[in-house]
C-alpha cells in the first residue's frame, strides 16, 4: 500500500506552492522565442516506435536502453517520446508543413521519458523546452538558434555557462572520419567496454559519447572530426562562427562534442554550467540536414536545439535567479452565518468578474479560524461580514499588513473597491488593477 502513495522512481510533482515557478518559466521560453519568430507546436507523448528508432537511431543509448516502449491493445508498438525533434519533424511532414512556406518555426515544451538511473539533474519524466527550425541550410540560421538559447538563458538569470560548439560534418566527410576512428579504437579494442565493441562495428562515433571513464581515456586522444571535414562543411563551420561573432556571443570549438543522437549533421553546440555537478548540459542542439528525408519528407534541411528545464531551473536557483511569485490573494470574505455566507459568494463572484483574486470560507469554520486561515494565505485585504454589517448595508475592510480599515457600501461594492485599490496602492496589486 505505501508504494501507490509514492511517485514512480525518477518522476517527481510540482506541488501548487512551486508551481509558478514553472509557470514563468514556461512562459518566458515561449515568449523569448516568438521574438524569433517561432510559435508554439504540441504533439502527442507518444508515437510509433519507428519514429524514435528511425528518425533517433537506432545505435544511439536513447534507443538502445532509455526508450519507455510498449505493445498497446492494438498490438502496436508504441513509445513515450524520449525527445521531441523527430515527432515535431512527424508532424510537420504528416501536415506539409515542410512543403510549405519555409522555414516552419516551431517551438514546444513538455515532458520527455527516458529510462535511466535517477539522480540529480536525470530524471526519467524530465521536460523539455526547444525549438525546431525547419527548412533551411544557411549558417545564420544555426546562429540564430544559438543565439535564442543564449537570449533565453540569460533572462531567466543564468550567466555562467559556456557555449561550446563543433561540427561532426556530413555523411560525405564522415565517412572517412568514421573510418579513422574505426582504425583508431579497434587497436584498443581490448580496453573497450562491451557496448563500445557493439558500436565499434555499428557507429564508431558513439564511442566518444562513452560514459564508461576507461573508453572515454580512450576517446579523448582519438582522431577529431574537424580534421575531416570537407569544403562544405568547414565553410559552413566557418559561417556560423562569424554570425556567432556578429551576434555578440562568445564560443569555444569543442571537438569532442558529438551529441548523443544520430541525426545531427554539420553544427553541434551545447551550453554548460560549472554549477550543477556532473549533468552540467543545460541544452544541446544543432543541424540535422538529413533527418526530415529520413523520415519521409522533403529533402529539406533543419537546426533545432533542446533544453532540459529541470536542469534550467537547477542552474537559474544555482545562480541566484529570483523568479516573480504570483500575487497572492487580494480580499478574504469571512462571513459569520449562513445569511452572510450567501452574501459572500456574491461579492466574491462580482470581484472575480473584475479580475481580483477573492476568497471566502469554503469550511464551515468559525471566525477565529477564518482570520487564522486568511493571514496564512497571505490575504492582502479581509472584511468580516455578519447580520449587523448586512441590516446596515455597511462594510468594514481591512487591510492585514497595516490594520488599517476603510469603509465601503454593500449596494455599490465593486465601484467603491475599485477606488480603495487606486487609493491605498499595494505594491503587489493583482493584474487586474494594475
Ligand atoms: P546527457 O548527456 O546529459 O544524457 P543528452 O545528450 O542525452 O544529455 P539531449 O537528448 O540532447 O541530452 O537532451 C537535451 C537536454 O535535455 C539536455 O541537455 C538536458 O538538459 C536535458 N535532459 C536530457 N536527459 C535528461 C534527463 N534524463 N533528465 C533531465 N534532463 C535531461
Ligand atoms: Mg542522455
Amino acid at each position: 500500500m505505501a508504494e501507490i502513495i509514492k511517485a514512480v522512481k525518477g518522476t517527481g510533482d510540482v506541488l501548487p506552492e512551486n508551481s509558478y515557478k514553472w509557470q514563468y518559466i514556461e512562459n518566458t521560453l515561449l515568449d523569448i522565442a516568438s521574438l524569433y519568430g517561432y510559435r508554439e507546436i504540441r504533439i502527442p507523448v507518444f508515437e510509433h516506435t519507428e519514429v524514435f528508432s528511425r528518425g533517433v537511431g537506432d545505435t544511439t543509448d536513447v534507443v538502445q536502453k532509455e526508450m519507455y516502449t510498449f505493445l498497446d491493445k492494438g498490438e502496436r508498438s508504441i513509445t513515450l517520446r524520449p525527445e521531441f525533434t523527430a515527432g515535431v519533424v512527424r508532424s510537420s511532414i504528416e501536415h506539409s508543413l515542410v512543403n510549405g512556406t519555409l522555414p516552419v518555426k516551431a517551438c514546444y515544451v513538455g515532458g520527455c521519458y527516458r529510462y535511466e538511473k535517477p539522480q540529480a539533474g536525470r530524471l526519467r519524466e524530465f521536460h523539455q523546452f526547444g525549438i525546431e527550425c525547419l527548412g533551411t541550410s544557411a549558417p545564420a540560421a544555426d546562429a540564430e538558434a544559438i543565439a535564442l538559447a543564449s537570449h533565453i538563458l540569460k533572462s531567466v538569470g543564468i550567466k555562467k555557462v559556456s557555449l561550446e560548439i563543433n561540427s561532426i560534418g556530413c555523411p560525405t566527410c564522415r565517412a572517412q572520419y568514421h573510418k579513422a576512428l574505426k582504425e583508431y579504437f579497434a587497436a584498443q579494442k581490448s580496453e573497450l567496454c562491451g557496448t563500445c565493441l557493439d558500436r565499434l562495428e555499428r557507429n564508431p562515433m558513439r564511442i566518444l559519447d562513452c560514459k564508461s571513464p576507461v573508453c572515454k581515456n580512450i576517446a579523448a586522444n582519438a582522431p577529431v572530426v574537424l580534421d575531416f571535414l570537407c569544403e562544405d562543411c568547414k565553410n559552413h563551420f566557418e559561417a556560423v562562427k562569424s554570425h556567432l561573432a556578429a551576434a555578440g556571443l562568445e564560443f569555444t570549438v569543442n571537438p569532442h562534442i558529438v551529441r548523443g543522437l544520430d541525426y545531427y549533421t554539420k553544427t553541434v553546440f551545447e551550453f554548460v554550467s560549472g554549477d550543477i555537478g556532473a549533468q552540467a548540459t543545460v541544452c544541446g542542439g544543432g543541424r540535422y540536414d538529413g533527418l526530415i528525408a529520413e523520415l519521409g519528407g522533403p529533402a529539406v534541411q533543419a537546426v533545432g536545439f533542446a533544453m532540459g528545464i529541470e536542469r534550467l531551473m537547477m542552474v537559474a536557483e544555482a545562480e541566484g535567479a529570483e523568479f516573480p511569485e504570483k500575487s497572492t490573494c487580494d480580499i478574504y470574505f469571512a462571513p459569520m452565518g449562513e445569511k452572510a455566507a450567501v452574501a459572500s459568494t456574491k461579492l466574491c463572484t462580482a470581484l472575480r468578474a473584475e479580475g481580483f483574486e477573492a476568497l471566502t470560507d469554503i469550511n464551515g469554520r468559525g471566525l477565529k479560524a477564518q482570520m487564522k486561515y486568511a493571514d496564512k494565505i497571505g490575504a492582502k485585504l479581509s472584511c468580516v461580514i455578519g447580520d449587523n454589517e448586512l441590516d446596515n448595508g455597511k462594510l468594514v475592510i481591512k487591510n492585514m499588513k497595516t490594520g488599517d480599515t476603510y469603509d465601503i457600501t454593500l449596494d455599490n461594492f465593486t465601484d467603491e473597491f475599485y477606488d480603495l485599490v487606486n487609493r491605498i496602492a499595494f505594491d503587489d496589486l493583482s493584474d487586474a488593477v494594475l
